[in-house]
């Protein structure tokens, strides 16, 4: 029997999916897994059935379908006051994930550096090293999780060929603030740093704070990719369809990768969200949807032995729970699961190493009273 080497020897099944399954075998309240309990607009979805109905079931163009590209550079425009390309510049992909994949695809060789900031999205490290890339994590730490772009800047050396950055930020819910930003500039100024910056959450940021975009900033704009997901923008998870911004010689590069990845994105879900973005402001009104919904949760967390931190954008709380047990944050999240029914995602999923901050992350993307059953179900919970 041939024995396969693996390319992600430490890569474990994803914990989205391990925490799902697990609330599925306990009958746990889910709040691990990011995605709402309720369905998009019925519009939406009423705009897919008709375009399947009327034959819009063939490949669509590689790039994406030429109406949708249309429709993403004016909400870009108007969002950002930036303008990108249909055409050369926007390509529709199969989700976010697919658009972090192929662009890191595009850009990586072996050997080369990518910095990235933890806690970090799980996807990340794994795809970096698929191509042979090395990650340089950053660590930081609960309760601000702050950037000391000083102590960046002695990661990056002659070989740091990208940085990746995800503000709004899963799991911590903290958002770049402009001196990020112009922290970032210094940074990559004399190098030859590319940026990948996941912005699926840019239309989710409460309290007035202002989502900013790497591609407002024309010194970051020229060599970033920028990556969106509908997914996020209109509740549908499973729908798997995003984007990705670059300028156009670096969608040249991410083309030539996507057309074999996977040639093309899902058709009539294409024309549906051309169609749907046309007459629709939906995604203006995520901020105050989600709002209520975490200001819910953080009410409901007071009279419960977690401590939320402060969220400033997703649909994720960080909570933690030190007043209740002093376990590692995987064996409280599973104790919870089976034995108080709520599923939660720990915060230590998201470092390469073991550190134990006692946070949990909380998905409010739910019906209130599935926010509500939750929350009775916390109140119960006594130190363990
Ligand atoms: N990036 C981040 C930060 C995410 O939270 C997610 C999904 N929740 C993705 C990327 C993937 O998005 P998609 O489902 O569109 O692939
Ligand atoms: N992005 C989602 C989350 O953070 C999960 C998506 C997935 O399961 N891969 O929960």
């Amino acid at each position: 029997m041939r024995k396969l080497t693996s390319k992600l020897p430490h890569t474990a099944t994803s914990i989205f999916t391990y925490m799902s399954q697990l609330a599925l075998r306990h009958n746990a309240i889910n709040l691990s897994q990011g995605f709402p309990d309720f369905d998009g607009p019925p519009r939406l979805i009423e705009l897919v059935n008709q375009h399947l109905l009327a034959g819009h079931n063939q490949y669509a163009p590689m790039a994406g379908v030429g109406a949708l590209r249309e429709q993403i550079s004016a909400n870009v425009a108007a969002a950002h006051a930036v303008v990108y390309d249909p055409e050369t510049e926007i390509t529709v992909t199969a989700g976010a994930t697919q658009a972090l994949f192929t662009a890191m695809a595009a850009l990586i060789r072996p050997g080369d550096e990518v910095v990235l900031f933890e806690p970090a999205y799980d996807a990340y490290a794994p795809t970096v090293q698929v191509f042979g890339g090395i990650p340089k994590p950053v660590t930081l730490r609960a309760p601000d999780f702050a950037i000391d772009w000083d102590a960046v800047a002695t990661l990056v050396t002659p070989r740091t060929r990208l940085i990746l950055i995800n503000s709004p930020n899963n799991p911590t819910g903290r958002v770049l603030s402009d001196s990020d930003y112009q922290g970032l500039i210094q940074l990559i100024r004399n190098t030859d740093c590319y940026v990948l910056s996941d912005e699926v959450y840019a239309h989710i940021v409460y309290n007035g704070v202002q989502h900013r975009s790497v591609s407002q900033y024309p010194e970051l704009r020229e060599r970033a990719f920028v990556v969106a997901s509908f997914g996020k923008l209109y509740h549908m998870t499973g729908w798997k369809v995003g984007y990705c911004l670059a300028p156009h010689e670096l969608t040249a590069e991410f083309r030539k990768v996507h057309q074999f990845n996977v040639f093309s994105v899902n058709t009539p879900t294409q024309y549906a969200l051309a169609d749907f973005m046309k007459d629709s402001e939906e995604h203006l009104g995520l901020s105050p949807f989600f709002q209520k919904k975490r200001d819910f949760l953080i009410a409901a967390l007071q009279e419960t032995g977690f401590r939320p931190l402060p969220c400033q954008g997703t649909y994720f709380l960080v909570a933690n729970y030190s007043a209740i047990s002093d376990l590692p944050e995987r064996v409280f999240c599973e104790t919870l699961t089976k034995q108080y029914g709520v599923a939660t995602i720990p915060i230590s999923a998201f470092y390469h190493q073991e550190v134990n901050q006692h946070l949990v992350r909380v998905c409010f993307a739910k019906q209130e009273q599935t926010l509500q059953q939750a929350a009775t179900r916390l109140k119960k919970v006594s130190p363990f």
